[in-house]
């Protein structure tokens, strides 16, 4: 293959997380020979957990990274090819359609888009090194966790008060921390978490640190007024942040239908807006964002892809 005159792939997959390792693994099965293109987080959101307790036949656990390493190692055994780096541009306008990616180009019959969303961030390095270590981005994989301690959840948003009221579940007391007085998540939402005892707020404030990133867990966090810049220490274990995500779609702007937040749309199945064109995974699901759902999504997007493929092949 080269940049000149690239051959043209069956299936090419955009994505390296659960979605697109599991389409890897149907597509490599059907002998499409797929390509997978890693993307900036190669291994997606699991890559960036510790403990999985709820993915079904794993009775002890499995940690994130092993779990996405074996599901990698099953793709590769059936012939897929992995490369490194991120999709810098699509054209999906013309048939085989064309990506470039680290500045070489790609053709392919058909595409599976898997490129995941991404947990906002607070930006902080102590939540950067104690990403997996008492900061999460996901209560559903992680609570139970976090069992008769004290925790904060950063955000005003749904998501927020969500993980807030599901942690309850598990925590001694929640601490929601925002940094505004008015609040972005639906009034259900938020009256359902003012209302639970183990729950109270702490506004307007921002996160200023997580400690202690040189002892590898979270002892407390450091919070600054928005108003006053006054700054105070609150002890807890444990740090989810609920402030949102971001679905990798901006290569696709304009080229993909998407929802009002960037989320590709989907229809019939796996199919996108562009014929050939398949989607699987948290970049198409604002909703359940799981580890086994993008795993289904991705072997959707595979079955809808080899029969495209197959329709293809006896048009022409
Ligand atoms: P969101 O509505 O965008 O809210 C994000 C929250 O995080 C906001 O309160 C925002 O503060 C805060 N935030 C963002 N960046 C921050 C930063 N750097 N530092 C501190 N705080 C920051 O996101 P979401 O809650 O994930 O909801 C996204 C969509 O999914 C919404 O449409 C929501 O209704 C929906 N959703 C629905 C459900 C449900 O119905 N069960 C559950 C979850 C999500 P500001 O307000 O100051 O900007």
């Amino acid at each position: 293959m080269n940049s000149a005159n690239p051959e043209t792939e069956n299936v090419i997959i955009i994505g390296s997380g659960c979605a697109g390792l599991t389409a890897a693994i149907y597509s490599a099965r059907a002998d499409f020979h797929p390509l997978v293109i890693d993307g900036h987080e190669p291994g997606g959101q699991l890559s960036l957990t510790t403990a999985v307790e709820n993915f079904p036949g794993f009775p002890e656990g499995v940690l994130g990274p092993e779990l996405i390493e074996r599901m990698r190692q099953q793709a590769e055994r059936f012939g897929t090819r992995f490369l490194e780096g991120a999709v810098q541009s699509v054209d999906l306008d013309s048939r085989p359609f064309t990506l470039t990616v680290r500045d070489r180009s790609f053709r392919t019959r058909a595409l599976i888009v898997a490129a995941g969303a991404s947990a906002r961030m607070l930006g902080l390095e102590s939540e950067r090194k104690l990403l997996g270590h008492g900061v999460s981005s996901c209560a559903t994989c992680d609570g139970y966790f976090f069992r008769d301690r004290e925790i904060a959840v950063i955000g005003g948003g749904d998501s927020a008060m969500e993980e807030a009221t599901f942690l309850t579940k598990f925590a001694s007391r929640v601490t929601i921390v925002h940094r505004r007085e008015e609040f972005r998540a639906s009034k259900i939402m938020l009256d359902r978490a003012r209302e639970n005892p183990k729950i109270r707020f702490l506004t307007p404030y921002v996160v200023a640190d997580i400690l202690d990133a040189a002892k590898g867990a979270v002892e407390a966090i450091r919070l600054r007024h928005a108003g006053s810049g006054e700054e105070k220490t609150l002890p807890v274990e444990g740090v989810f942040l609920g402030i949102g995500h971001d679905p990798n779609t901006k290569v696709f702007q304009g080229k993909l239908e998407m929802d009002d937040e960037g989320y590709l749309v989907k229809k019939n199945g796996s199919r996108s807006s562009v014929d050939g064109v398949f989607v699987a995974g948290d970049v198409a699901d604002r909703v359940y964002r799981q580890a086994i759902t993008a795993a289904g999504a991705g072997c959707m997007a595979a079955l809808d892809a080899e029969k495209y493929l197959h329709d293809l092949q006896h048009k022409a």
